[in-house]
């Protein structure tokens, strides 16, 4: 191939490269330093609440402080505003009025679960089992036979608020649902893989020795008195309280090369924790900096700490009071990163993906351009020129980054928070670090594409 050959190759082709090939050492010892903090962040943040209070953590120690009604806010003031533990709204103004708009980067902080049903505790058999009701688009199949985690809060009667942590700490007992032996799994194997172990199925089994007296349900009874010495609750405080079973694996480096993150709940908290790391770096912005850790996006971003909830607009507008500039306008000339983690391929399944368009490992963040399913129903499908500003920003920062599309046409779908921002009339794209196994209880993401999500959004943040 001549020399001529070659250039015209290099000037017209589009051509990826694997991140690892285009990384310095010094790079490479930063980007270690960045997921080594990721995983501490997510291996302490089991559930959409830990997540935010670890987030405000986080963010106090960088110099944020909660926002009240009539404080200055000047160009470099940080804020944050706690949603009802549930969701957290973050901001560092910027030198630009907010008739300029702002940059905004949404993420969210729930993740797929086994929520705890109001009314879970039971006895069969002298067993003890809490009941359950998923929550986000689980494979049942795979939350069976695994060691699980309780987190969540009691609310009692009262007005008093007990937080429960069961099986975080290395000496605590954990739970598991029990799955039949193969021996006698001959029908059950014969089963479809939807219908293996059934929504009702997911049962917790949490204990077995009977109380000592010669009354009914005397394992439930042991169990409860167990809580009760604890927690101080009933049976009756379940009615309201919000608990989650939530795999008990520590966060671990995976791979001989240790290049790749095993953890459960990376969707979407891997791009939640970029977020973060960037915004408390941000010091100041030519426009305002915002970043939103919301809850409810795996069952519809519904509800008051959604990403269709108006905390935001709420949020926003005291922003923009105290500027005197109109909510409407701020809005129009903002531009919003969904950061939200892809579908990585996955050459174990070749046959969902179209490999020219879809996200791999090592390739750095993964842009969407639109989500949906069946001809990009349900999506925003961000412009030409929106995709035009970040591919700018990130080749001017040297972000690494490619194309990503969840998997092949007609296969299936799924979508983000970005619908709910692009209807607000804020430019809008999906923007996050490809993931293998999603929603699995245990699932994999390359640190080389965290790290370059994470430097994708602070490049975003100081964007002019
Ligand atoms: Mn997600
Ligand atoms: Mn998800």
């Amino acid at each position: 191939m001549s020399e001529t050959e070659k250039n015209i190759r290099d000037d017209l082709f589009y051509q990826q490269k694997n991140g690892y090939d285009l990384m310095d050492t010094e790079e490479r010892l930063e980007l270690e330093r960045y997921c080594g903090e990721y995983m501490n962040y997510l291996n302490v943040s089991r559930t959409e609440r830990e997540a935010v209070r670890e987030g405000i953590a986080l963010a106090e120690s960088k110099g944020f402080v909660p926002y009240e009604k009539g404080m200055a806010l000047t160009r470099g003031t940080k804020v944050y505003l706690n949603n009802r533990d549930k969701s957290l709204l973050l901001a560092v103004m910027g030198e630009k009025p907010l008739s300029f708009g702002a940059n905004i980067a949404a993420a969210h902080v729930d993740a797929p679960r086994l929520d705890l049903k109001q009314i879970p505790l039971y006895e069969d058999s002298e067993l003890c089992y809490f009941k359950t009701h998923y929550y986000g688009g689980i494979k049942k199949y795979q939350w069976v036979t695994i060691p699980l985690e309780l987190h969540g809060v009691v609310c009692k009667k009262n007005g008093e608020k007990v937080d429960v942590v069961i099986g975080r700490e290395k000496e605590d007992p954990r739970f598991v649902i029990t799955d039949l032996l193969p021996h006698l799994g001959k029908d059950q194997m014969s089963k479809p893989a939807s219908q293996v172990i059934q929504g009702e199925g997911l049962n917790l089994l949490i204990g077995s020795v009977p109380y000592a007296d010669d009354g009914s349900d005397r394992v439930k009874l042991a169990v409860i008195s167990l809580l009760n010495d604890r927690y101080g609750i009933t049976e009756e405080d379940f009615l309201s309280a919000e608990l989650e079973a939530v795999p008990a694996f520590d966060v671990c480096d995976l791979g001989l090369d240790r290049s790749l993150i095993g953890g459960y709940g990376h969707d979407d908290r891997v791009c939640a924790y970029a977020e973060l790391a960037a915004i408390c770096e941000t010091e100041l912005p030519e426009r305002t900096s915002v970043c939103i850790l919301a809850d409810k996006e795996e069952v519809g971003s519904m509800g008051v700490s959604g990403m269709q909830s108006q905390v935001f607009e709420a949020f926003m507008s005291e922003l923009c009071e105290s500027q005197g500039v109109s909510l409407r306008e701020c809005l129009w000339n903002s531009f919003c990163i969904s950061a939200d983690v892809c579908n990585a391929f996955d050459p174990m399944y070749p046959e969902v993906s179209e490999k020219r368009n879809g996200a791999k490992i090592n390739y750095g963040m993964g842009i969407c351009k639109f989500t949906g399913s069946g001809g990009k129903g349900g999506s925003s499908d961000a412009s030409a020129e929106v995709v035009g500003t970040l591919r700018r920003i990130f080749a001017d920062n040297k972000v690494v980054w490619q194309m990503a599309e969840l998997g092949k046409v007609d296969q299936g779908g799924g979508g983000t928070v970005a619908l709910y921002m692009a209807n607000r009339n804020i430019d809008t794209i999906d923007a996050g670090v490809p993931v293998l196994s999603m929603h699995a209880p245990f699932e994999t993401v390359a640190k080389f594409d965290c790290y370059m999500t994470y430097k994708g959004i602070k490049a975003f943040y100081a964007d002019r």
